[in-house]
């Protein structure tokens, strides 16, 4: 059976923060603020590839009020997600996704990412899309308060 999931994450910009998206360390003036590394992309990620699987979300499984998760690299949630996955026979087919920031510039480390997420998740790159746009200086995110992403994933659910 093929299964599909939705991923949303939004994090505000904190000066003095490091600034991990995809598992890239950006440099930047500015940082995501949260109690993980605050990577919104795997984020977004995460919580689609548990949607698609019927799992609930990242907050269930990594509560932010448990010090086992702070400041931990998002790639070993990403990572332990897909391993919850696999347990219940359930394999990755593709992961889209968009970040939707004004700044930094993404486009330098796109392919890092998506090496970065198909490692984690355990798939090859070319089953992994993604790609950053900017809101267009409209709201919050367009005056640069904080990143967003997006991201959908399709899963086969052997029997
Ligand atoms: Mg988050």
């Amino acid at each position: 059976m093929l299964r599909i999931g939705i991923g949303y994450d939004i994090h505000r910009l904190e000066a003095g923060r490091r600034c991990v998206i995809g598992g890239v360390d950006i440099p930047s003036s500015a940082g995501l603020s949260g109690h993980s590394d605050a990577d919104v992309l795997l984020h977004a990620i995460c919580d689609a590839l548990l949607g698609a699987a019927g799992l609930g979300d990242l907050g269930q499984h990594f509560p932010d009020d448990d010090p086992r998760w702070k400041n931990i690299s998002s790639l070993i949630l990403l990572r332990e997600v897909a391993m919850r996955l696999a347990e219940r026979n359930m394999s990755v087919v593709n992961i889209d996704a968009v970040i939707i920031a004004e700044a930094p510039r993404m486009a330098p480390h796109i392919e890092r990412m998506r090496a970065n997420i198909a490692a984690a998740s355990g798939i090859r790159t070319d089953q992994v899309g993604l790609k950053a746009t900017t809101n267009e200086r409209i709201g919050a995110i367009g005056r640069g308060e904080g990143i967003a992403a997006q991201a959908v994933c399709l899963i086969d659910a052997r029997e």
